[in-house]
């Protein structure tokens, strides 16, 4: 959907009053996508999902049923199913709204190298060895769009081969990367012989989540400096069982609470054919944060630039204006980084933090909560007048 469809959707439901969205999520202070360059004021909303779902039709342990019966427990929004290889409950017709949540069905494109979560696609991709561009350009010529799955890692999995690194990032072809994986950060650095530090991430996982890997967000902070590049996060849910079913590592309900991917987004309207246009139109924007709401849920957050009544939300790509200053807003008092091309430029703990600006940068922000790693944003890419 462009940004033109974008602004009619919008006009459309400032007409249309009576419509209800199927899950009222707190409006959030953020300004609605741009014509030209200034935002029209309308709350947009924020919405948050899980991404990154395996269910029995690769290897996931669960069927659909019990995945979207786990996320109505967690009380999310929606979620993304990507199977290897698959989208069979896509075509069995279960992509839709179900218990008042959004059920979108991706799909992981899965070769032995180079994992590429493939969305808004009508028909299964075929891996063909390890062609990664192969896969990116028929993914963009069905008209789809996609992350690189958990592309610098490594962790083994329980049961499971090394999950390799993707070749290369630096391609525009690729959508998006897939900045922070549960599972993946879970699983960092594990041995399968290290039984005793298995026993103890099992028994305490939080306490061996340490955020995306430093090595993928310094390839993120260079590729940002050349274009757009959103970032999701993503939690790998398999909830494989051990021990004849005495040991799930981990149950969906337990995956489903911990990184998600927040949006900001015009309010659903409750049909399948507008709300995942307006979700995959976010994520594809970049218009989104990723939380590891465990911690603490990170609803409200948001980081936007400002001058006068402008508004740009996160995502978006604009010219440096003289009196430009950015605003972060956290729903609690975090270690907030303020983070321009790269280097942190401002820290501290906050709630709200206003910084004006004088020059123009990627600026993106990161929060911790109790020295954890809690938001990573994705950028205001806030370019010289000549680059944009
Ligand atoms: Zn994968
Ligand atoms: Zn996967």
């Amino acid at each position: 959907m462009s940004e033109e469809q974008l602004d009619l959707l919008f006009d459309r439901k400032r007409q249309d009053s009576g419509e209800k969205s199927p899950r009222q999520s707190a409006p959030s202070e953020s300004q609605p996508g741009p014509a030209n360059d200034v935002e029209k004021p309308s709350a947009l909303r924020e919405y948050a999902g899980a991404i990154h779902i395996h269910t029995r039709y690769s290897d996931g342990s669960g069927d659909i049923d019990r995945v979207v019966t786990a996320a109505k427990k967690c009380g999310i929004d929606f979620i993304i199913i990507s199977d290897h290889n698959s989208i069979k409950h896509k075509l069995k017709g279960r992509e839709g709204w179900q218990d008042n949540v959004l059920v979108l069905v991706g799909q992981e494109i899965s070769p032995k190298k180079n994992h590429y979560l493939a969305l808004g696609l009508d028909e299964r991709i075929k891996p063909h060895r390890n062609d990664l561009w192969r896969h990116v350009a028929q993914v963009q010529e069905k008209g789809g769009f996609g992350f690189a799955a958990h592309p610098i890692s490594n962790g083994r999995r329980l049961g499971q081969a090394k999950v390799r690194p993707w070749v290369s990032l630096d391609d525009e072809r690729i959508g998006g990367i897939e900045l922070w994986s549960y599972m993946i950060d879970w699983a960092c650095g594990l041995s399968r012989y290290d039984v005793k530090e298995l026993i103890r991430r099992i028994k305490n996982p939080a306490e061996a989540i340490r955020g995306p890997s430093d090595e993928l967000i310094l390839e993120w902070d260079r590729l940002t400096r050349k274009r757009r590049m959103p970032v999701i996060g993503g939690i790998d849910a398999h909830a494989k069982r051990y021990f004849f079913g005495r040991l799930t590592i981990f149950p969906y309900e337990f995956l489903f609470k911990t990184i998600r991917t927040h949006i900001l987004a015009p309010a659903f309207d409750g049909t399948l054919q507008t709300d995942k246009l307006v979700i995959y139109e976010a994520l594809r924007e970049g218009r989104c944060f990723i939380a590891y709401d465990q911690l603490y849920p990170a609803n409200g957050f948001n980081f936007k630039c400002v001058l006068d009544d402008h508004v740009w939300n996160i995502g978006r790509q604009f010219p440096f204006q003289p009196g430009m200053r950015l605003e972060i807003v956290s729903p609690r008092e975090a270690d907030l980084w303020l983070i321009k091309n790269g280097a942190v430029v401002h820290k501290s703990t906050d709630r709200k933090l206003i910084y004006p600006i004088h020059s123009p940068g990627v600026y993106r922000v990161k929060a911790a909560l109790n020295h954890k790693p809690w938001i990573y944003s994705n950028p205001l890419y806030i370019r010289h007048k000549t680059d944009v």
